[in-house]
């Protein structure tokens, strides 16, 4: 005979905490709450695999689960000494759902069942208060009439008003019993009206109605949506708890109340809460009248706190909280209700709460000795850091809504509208704050965003160069805010009636894509000493370093604010768009003939090496990986003929004879052209000057600090082992001159970025000529799936939400495929030469779920963005102690 009942309180210990996939979270906890002795009213609970079963076999229950349930119901009459169905003093019972997760679009509860016309008129006597029986009458004839019976609630309510208007009362307690049995009268005819038959006056028929409606609504379309949502499988099933009712609205010494046993919102170590006096169930937060406070010393003039109303009750509430700490080891939701001055716990489970309270509450934890400190590590949600480390909006700040767009990267800025870069740029040099604003951005924007405070475009996805950009530089942006229109031309912004001109304040809230007209009051972050904390007992538990992307002196300062250990990528090209610079660039790409290349790129020198004598300095000591030139060089390439004229001019020659050699240059499919090593061996001029660069602001920085950086040269888009070779000798020979110059030498190294599938399948003959490999996994992605992600918007948005892919890839590693690539290539890396260093840079070097695969497959470190530097930080830490549990396991 299989179990299907589990019966909880009055000594009967059958259920755990630990059997939440049995019983459902709510089952579970108040099993274990009865077990550790705490006053629970005695129940039982109908395990979620009858709801498999249910759904499995036609919507039949199984056989024998009637015999369970009435014995089961035998036992709380037992317990409580009051009879189901019984007119002279009836046992009532709340029935309520539960997954193993908590779960919105489930059934709501229903209490006060086992009421019918017979047995209410046996409670109110039993109780000497028959205003309470009708109350509970009429509650229950709602909640089983909306929830079960499928009534439009409204409908109840309704009948609810017009009986206070008409008796003059403004607050439902002022109602008599008179009142409640005029409106138990309406409700039973609206039941009627609604449905075509009677309230159903059977307890029993009641009841299996109700446990019926519980397993009903796990297939109902909100909760088919929430769980596709929240990938919950729809085998977990629900269970049902049959639990005796306590009543919190029998009178003054009557009350219900929620709290949390730490502030969940700040996450210091109070009690927190509300109750109602002479209330049941959801009153509290229905907000049908004030809630009042728990404590003394957190109560305002005129509010009556629980501590001073009912002491007793209070007190033990307090030993309860201590207890469920103690015993959970973790922040308690707790649900209460006080029936004449008796307290009864009627759930808890870990409360949600801020990230500022997570963090806050791991640490004290810890410092208490409650858990210890890898435990508090993993407490906290690495990606949640992302909110403690931005400006955020006041949340009480008076608001005027524009328009909204993607949340593409968090933190929230106020600026003047301005629709160019230079303009950004140019305002910001003067003192100003800007927010910039384009229809979309592109490279040639860097300096632009760079300037601005916050971003905004009306065009453009999640993985845009506005959202990727603006992500890396910790720029907060609006991205694809396609409700609001921008035009250049009048220099206005507009959406819904509104306009925002140029040089007008607008704010965005980056991590909710909200567009707000005029200034909105700020917070600034709080990166308090518990945040410091946290991140140390990490770095002690990680195996992997963490890196930063990071090409200007500002990024690597953030990057080591951080806690970065180095640079893992550095993106030159970035050097390469600078205003100054650019017609030197243009100047290299435009002439014909080597020698003409290298009068241009002479002229770049001095601009590289002073960009690498900066982040040097800054980087002193540590690794810094230098990605040598990579973008198709027609992406440098002037465009408005005033350009063309200016390059023409300084090389001496006319515009038509610039156009002409653009024209030579273009390509149909520049990404996959010429690019990446392809331009360091067709042109070895090029990545000679960089190294050249590199290696002379080195050796300056390695003087002037006594500490030398640790280049680690990277060269990019190698397919085969003979580019790597070709380029590597550049860069060799290039070292050997600077060094043979200056009479001194640094470390440094050569390596690749491993992007290609013919890089992964032939690793072990790369490795041959690498020190270290770096998996480009933006790139990687790309040539793995043969997808472009610039075009990807059109179908990678629909793919995700049909389940076609489990999450966009470019976001999160594709373990399945990209990572299979990634693990080839580190399986042949390592057996042709086991001392090669790996590394992962690109967005996924800052995904806690990537991390985690970083590793499980070995990696020596991730590099991701400076701002998410934290985040790695302690994902890696949680990817490290979840490895290490695994091996114990
Ligand atoms: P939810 O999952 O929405 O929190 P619950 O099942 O916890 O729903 O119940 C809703 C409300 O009813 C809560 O305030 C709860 O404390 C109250 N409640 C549930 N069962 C009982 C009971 N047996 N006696 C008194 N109140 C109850
Ligand atoms: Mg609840
Ligand atoms: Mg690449």
């Amino acid at each position: 005979m299989t179990k299907w009942v589990y019966s909880f309180g009055a000594g009967h210990k059958e259920g755990r905490a630990d059997m939440r996939d049995l019983l459902g979270g709510k089952g579970a906890n108040l099993a274990e709450m009865a077990s550790i002795g705490l006053p629970v009213p005695p129940g039982f609970t109908i395990s979620t695999e009858v709801c498999t079963a249910f759904y499995d076999n036609k919507k039949q229950y199984p056989d024998d689960l009637k015999g369970q349930v009435e014995a089961a119901l035998k036992v709380i009459e037992k317990a409580v000494g009051l009879k189901f169905d019984d007119k002279s003093h009836p046992l009532l019972v709340s029935v309520r759902s539960g997954a193993r997760v908590s779960m919105p679009g489930m059934m709501d509860t229903v209490l006060n069942l086992g009421l019918n016309d017979a047995t209410v008129e046996g409670l109110g006597k039993a109780a000497d208060d028959p205003r309470f029986a009708w109350d509970s009458y009429r509650r229950f004839i709602q909640m089983y009439g909306s929830v079960v019976l499928g009534v439009d609630h409204h409908r109840f309510e309704e009948l609810i008003e017009h009986t206070k208007l008409d008796a003059g009362v403004i607050e439902d307690t002022a109602l008599t019993e008179t009142h409640w049995r005029q409106v138990v009268e309406g409700y039973k005819d609206l039941v009627h009206q609604e449905t075509g038959k009677p309230f159903p006056q059977q307890p029993h028929e009641q009841l299996w109605g109700a446990i019926g409606a519980v397993f009903g609504s796990w297939m109902n379309p909100r909760a088919i949506t929430y769980r596709r949502l929240h990938d919950i499988p729809a085998e977990w099933g629900t269970a049902v708890n049959v639990q005796a009712m306590v009543f919190g609205n029998m009178g003054d010494d009557c009350a219900t109340g929620v709290c949390f046993t730490r502030d969940p919102s700040t996450g210091e170590n109070m009690f927190y809460g509300e109750y109602l006096v002479n209330a049941q169930g959801e009153d509290v937060v229905a907000g049908i009248r004030t809630p009042q406070p728990l404590s003394s010393s957190v109560a305002k003039p005129g509010e009556i706190p629980l501590e001073q109303a009912m002491p007793e009750a209070y007190r033990e509430l307090m030993a309860v909280r201590g207890k469920l700490e103690t015993h959970y080891k973790d922040m308690q939701d707790i649900e209460f209700t006080v029936q004449q001055n008796k307290l009864y716990m009627l759930q808890t489970r870990n409360g949600k709460r801020t990230a500022a309270a997570s963090l806050r509450m791991a640490v004290e934890m810890a410092r208490d000795g409650l858990i210890d400190e890898a435990e508090a590590v993993m407490r906290v949600n690495p990606s949640s850091l992302d909110q403690l480390l931005h400006p955020m909006l006041d949340p009480k700040a008076p608001r005027t809504l524009l328009g909204k767009g993607l949340p593409a990267s968090p933190g929230a800025a106020s600026g003047v509208v301005v629709f160019s870069s230079d303009e950004a740029e140019s305002r910001t040099a003067k003192g100003e704050s800007v927010i910039l604003v384009r229809i979309e951005t592109s490279p040639e924007d860097i300096h632009g965003m760079h300037a601005a405070q916050g971003i905004l475009t009306t065009r453009g996805g999640m993985t845009s160069h506005a959202a990727v950009v603006a992500r890396g530089m910790g720029r907060p942006c609006v991205a694809g805010a396609g409700g609001i229109s921008v035009d250049y031309n009048t220099q206005v912004l507009a959406a819904g009636g509104k306009q925002v001109r140029a040089g007008e304040v607008i704010t965005l809230d980056g991590a909710t894509g909200e567009v707000f007209v005029g200034s909105v009051a700020m917070i600034e972050p709080a990166v308090s000493g518990d945040f410091g904390t946290l991140m140390a007992w990490a770095d002690k538990h990680r195996r992997m370093g963490v890196r930063a992307n990071a090409e200007t002196p500002m990024d690597a300062e953030t990057a080591r604010k951080f806690g970065a250990e180095g640079i893992g990528l550095c993106r030159t090209e970035h050097m390469f768009f600078d205003p100054e610079r650019i017609l030197a660039v243009r100047q290299m790409i435009i002439s014909d003939s080597e020698s003409g290349r290298r009068t241009a790129l002479s002229r770049l020198l001095p601009f590289q090496r002073e960009d690498f004598r900066q982040l040097f300095t800054i980087m002193a000591g540590l690794p810094v990986t230098i990605r040598l030139l990579d973008p198709p060089l027609h992406e440098f390439l002037p465009h408005a003929d005033q350009e063309m004229q200016e390059v023409a001019d300084s090389l001496g020659t006319d515009i038509a004879t610039i156009r002409q050699r653009a024209d030579e240059l273009a390509e149909a499919n520049p990404m996959l052209g010429h690019r990446g090593c392809r331009l360091g061996v067709s042109y070895p001029e090029i990545y000679e000057m960089q190294a050249r660069a590199i290696f002379e602001g080195a050796i300056a920085v390695a003087k002037e600090m006594g500490k030398a950086p640790h280049p680690e040269i990277m060269i990019p888009l190698v397919g085969m082992k003979k580019e790597l070779e070709i380029t590597r000798a550049q860069v060799d020979k290039i070292a050997a001159e600077v060094f043979a110059e200056a009479g001194s030498k640094i470390e440094y190294s050569v390596g690749t970025m491993i992007e290609l599938p013919r890089a992964v399948l032939l690793a072990d003959q790369i490795a041959g000529a690498a020190d270290f490999f770096s998996f480009g996994t933006n790139d990687l992605t790309q040539t793995v799936f043969g997808l472009s992600r610039d075009d990807a918007g059109k179908f990678l948005p629909h793919y995700v939400e049909a389940g076609i892919l489990p999450k966009d890839p470019f976001v999160s590693i594709d373990v399945d495929g990209v990572g299979a690539m990634v693990r080839i290539g580190v399986e042949k890396g390592r057996a042709a030469k086991n001392d090669l260093k790996l590394g992962i840079c690109g967005e996924h070097g800052g995904d806690p779920a990537s991390i985690l695969f970083c590793e499980q497959v070995g990696l020596d470190y991730v590099s991701c963005s400076p701002f998410r530097v934290p985040v790695a930080r302690l994902a890696a830490a949680q990817a490290a102690l979840g490895a290490a549990a695994d091996r114990t396991a």
